[in-house]
């Protein structure tokens, strides 16, 4: 049983599970503003080199939340943004990441291509901007999409 109460002043709701945000608990409707609140305000503390993990968490789950039904930009995820973003930038109109992707040409096979995905997020504009995409082809990467390579031969198939 639950019996924590959401901690938005003047709520006094019940809080929910799995609405906590860094240590503070919310209800429903509030778990979003109390997201928002708490990620600003490490925004307005971050000095700009490499975030907290904290802020990273922060920053992944306001973003998520942005885009509702898991539809963020490019299938970003939650996840992949919190583990894999890198080379974080503030910048006057919010923060700048990059991302490695590894994009696959065809759904189950062909060529898996490595990409470096540089990302805008806009305080302002709330949203996640692509900003450019550059190639990186390490040789191991072939490697790999071969061993992927299914080892039933294709017309044994149905
Ligand atoms: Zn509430």
């Amino acid at each position: 049983m639950n019996d924590r109460i959401c901690e938005w002043a003047g709520c006094g709701r019940q809080a929910g599970r799995g609405w906590d945000v860094d240590g503070r608990s919310y209800c429903g409707p509030h778990y979003f503003p109390g997201l928002e609140q708490a990620f600003l305000a490490e925004y307005a503390k971050w000095d700009g080199r490499e975030p907290t993990d904290k802020f990273k968490n922060l920053f992944s789950r306001y973003a998520e939340r942005l885009y509702p039904a898991g539809g963020m930009p490019e299938k970003l995820s939650q996840g992949r943004i919190e583990a894999r973003a890198a080379a974080w930038k503030k910048i006057p109109s919010g923060l700048e990441f990059i991302i490695e992707r590894h994009l696959t040409a065809y759904r189950w096979s062909g060529p898996v291509k490595t990409v470096n995905q540089e990302w805008r997020f806009g305080l302002q504009t709330k949203d996640l901007l692509l900003v450019r995409q550059k190639d990186v082809t390490p040789r191991k990467l072939r490697v790999f999409a071969t061993l992927a390579r299914p080892a039933t031969p294709a017309s044994s198939s149905v």
